[in-house]
């Protein structure tokens, strides 16, 4: 590997040809200020805030500059000095900045992104202190509520781009983009349409990785605090499982603890009437996943069976591999069968009104907020789930009702639908669902004991895991993609037959729901110095390997509610409240 050597503001550095200016500097413990620069997704030099003096070359784009570019004395052959932090760098940095809030609408007081926007951040840092210094003609906007989960407003865009980049590279998707020349360029969609009008799967990573509030979430919280202050309703609430390995974030808890007891307290503070946690329904999706896979695999049914727990990979099936439909297990999501559960056998035995109920589901996702709604997810003229929150406005609400969080007890979820077991608490990471699904569907094909539980090939952040299981004879080859565009390759790959599997699990999300498009924000820049879905994750896996029972199908609250109930799993009663059907969607509405 052919190294350069050379120094940044007079600290020696080597590293490999190709690394760019703005990598080495990191390597040399010296910080260059970003704002579009995403590593490997989105690195083309566009806001202007990683300038660095090269040579005796002013003003150069570090995050775009190799170090093999630099200039090169002519008898030594030494690599020039770069110089990150002169008066007419942090000039330069400092105007830039100004121009862009020339042409932003610096509501900070009223903005969700206070006190933690990167472009205000740099301001501070950079001591911006008039706003107003290039006041002058405002690019014209409007803002896009057309979506159920993904409000858009370009007033508070400053064209870094990165959630282009996140669309199309890492989701596959690629919806936004810019659109007009110059002064009036916007992020858009095609056609200036409403996002709700397009292909977008509502998986909010353009939110995850945008650094002002120009993409934010639906909020939903004024919906769940009138229904809470409305003596007709009683409001339940459901937490995914990924939301307990994040909520802690909000609240200055350090990454990778599970805060389960203090959010089950937070909620029941908050007068919730009961509080109820969707792992008991990943539970209950296991029971009838794996039951389903076995019937598909004896029974000679559609395969490779595909997991539908994620409503934003769901979206992407029926939009962009409708022939793939067919494969998607009939189960709905957990949350969607909680409710459902809520809305019939927990309403039964309380002697409660079904219509009087709201379940109110948090969620790491903000495509929930798009599947809650959809048609098909309900019964009796009752939607199955209300309202979806996500972990990011769970946070909001719970410091408006003046809760201490980070000083709360721990508590426990309420009985009857708050049991779970550590093989539900790993759905909210890729791999979670198959891995779950596995412990049971082994014991339910072998009938002997599962002795290891821990199926650790379907672990990890590879794009594509596989794995192939010997079940009493029965080989069981399995593959897990997390991203939609991972899932678009594996996809392409079966549909060639280059590949082919007896079960998939897919989630919308990079890293699966701990990464979801509606958890706690941390910026690019941070994600570089931890590894945030590795850190969610182990909260999880720690959890699983803490509960009592880590099988599904050993949840004595599952059982007697299949013996009360249900009968049995894919019963027909099952089928007609857990079980959905999908369809296919154009890219483009009319
Ligand atoms: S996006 Fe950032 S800079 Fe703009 S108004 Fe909101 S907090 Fe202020
Ligand atoms: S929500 Fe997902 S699909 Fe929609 S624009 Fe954002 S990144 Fe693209
Ligand atoms: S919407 Fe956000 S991520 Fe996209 S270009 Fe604008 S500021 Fe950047």
């Amino acid at each position: 590997m052919n190294m350069i050597s050379f120094k940044i503001d007079g600290v020696p550095v080597t590293v490999p040809a190709g690394t760019t200016i703005l990598e080495a500097a990191r390597q040399a413990g010296i910080r260059i200020p970003t704002l579009c620069y995403m590593k490997d997704v989105n690195e083309i030099g566009a806001c202007r805030m990683c300038v660095v003096e090269a040579g005796g070359r002013a003003l150069q784009a570090a995050c775009v500059y190799p170090v093999d570019s630099l200039p090169r004395n002519r008898e030594t052959g030494e690599y020039a000095e770069v110089k990150t932090n002169t008066p007419a760098i942090r000039r330069a940095r400092k105007v830039n900045l100004e121009l862009l809030l020339s042409n932003h609408d610096k509501k900070c007081l009223s903005c969700v992104r206070s006190t933690n926007c990167e472009l205000q951040a740099l301001c501070r840092e950079y001591g911006v202190e008039d706003e107003n210094r290039f006041a002058g003609a405002m690019t014209e906007t409007k803002v896009d509520n057309s979506s159920l989960s993904i409000v858009r407003n370009n007033a508070k865009c400053i064209l870094c781009r990165r959630c282009e980049a996140v669309c199309e590279k890492v989701q596959h998707v690629g919806v936004i983009g810019p659109t007009m020349r110059g002064f009036k360029t916007q992020i858009l969609p095609a056609w200036n349409m409403g996002l709700a009008e397009t292909g977008c799967i509502n998986c909010g990573q353009c939110i995850n990785v945008c650094p002002t509030a120009a993409l934010t979430e639906k909020d939903d919280t004024k919906e769940v605090f009138d229904a809470l202050a409305d003596p007709n309703k009683y409001v339940v609430v459901q937490t995914a499982p990924a939301v307990r390995a994040a909520l802690g974030e909000e609240f200055g808890i350090p990454m990778g603890t599970s805060v389960t007891g203090k959010m089950a307290a937070a909620l029941r503070r908050m007068g919730f009437d009961k509080v109820f946690d969707t792992d008991y329904a990943a539970d209950l999706t296991i029971m009838e996943e794996a039951n389903e896979l076995v019937a598909r695999v004896k029974e000679g049914g559609v395969l490779p069976m595909i997991t539908s727990c994620s409503p934003g990979w769901i979206k992407f099936c029926e939009t962009y591999y409708p022939e793939f439909i067919p494969n998607l297990s009939s189960c709905k999501s957990p949350h969607e069968m909680e409710g459902a559960v809520i809305k019939s056998y927990f309403a039964e035995k309380e002697g409660i009104d079904p219509h009087k109920i709201v379940v109110v589901s948090v969620m790491p996702c903000t495509a929930k907020k798009f599947e809650c709604k959809r048609p098909e997810m309900g019964h009796d003229g009752m939607a199955d789930v209300d309202i979806v929150i996500t972990t990011r406005e769970l946070a909001r609400m719970i410091k408006q009702c003046g809760i201490r969080f980070e000083k709360l007890a721990d508590e426990d979820f309420d009985d009857m639908l708050g049991e779970s077991t550590g093989a539900a608490v790993i759905f909210g990471v890729t791999g979670g669902v198959m891995e779950a699904a596995l412990r049971t569907a082994y014991e339910v094909i072998t009938g002997e004991k599962l002795q290891k539980l821990d199926f650790v090939d379907v672990r990890g952040f590879e794009g594509v895991k596989e794995a192939s299981y010997n079940l009493n004879g029965l080989e069981v080859k399995v593959a897990v993609a997390h991203s939609t565009g991972a899932a678009a390759k594996l996809l392409d790959a079966v549909k060639s037959g280059e590949k082919s599997y007896t079960f998939i699990e897919v989630m919308g999300c990079p890293g699966g729901c701990i990464n979801g498009g509606g958890q706690p924000l941390v910026s690019p820049e941070k994600r570089l110095e931890i590894d945030v879905k590795a850190l969610r994750a182990k909260a999880l896996y720690d959890e699983d390997a803490a509960k009592p029972i880590r099988k599904s199908h050993e949840l004595p609250a599952i059982n007697k509610m299949y013996d009360e109930f249900f009968g049995n799993p894919n019963s027909p009663k099952a089928h007609e409240l857990l079980h959905t059907h999908y369809t296919a969607r154009k890219l483009y509405n009319d």
